[in-house]
């Protein structure tokens, strides 16, 4: 039996997807998902940080919103050129700037 979703408060789920993109700073991630929070209304069922090098890192974020809100979201925070290049959905994703 499935769960009520706690985001979009629906059985079944309305839908997510899982997108992934590439951070050169993590810091700059933190950012990202602030501001994501703030305009989504937390819509954030799933998330995953994976450091890649000494500052770098991978994100993987499952959302009920589609790729062009997650994309207006990374082209209003500072220093998210590599975060656009790379967003895709996550079996797409190659991590390679577009
Ligand atoms: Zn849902």
């Amino acid at each position: 039996m499935s769960e009520i979703c706690f985001i979009c408060n629906s059985i079944p789920c309305k839908g997510t997807s899982t997108y992934k993109f590439r951070c050169e700073l993590i810091t700059d991630s933190c950012k990202f998902i602030k501001e994501f929070i703030k305009e989504t209304y937390g819509d954030i069922v799933d998330l995953n940080i994976k450091k890649v090098h000494i500052l770098g890192c991978e994100i993987e974020l499952s959302t009920h919103c589609k790729i062009e809100a997650v994309r207006k979201v990374l082209y209003s925070v500072p220093s998210s050129h590599v975060m656009i290049e790379t967003l895709e959905l996550l079996e797409n994703y190659t991590g390679i700037r577009s």
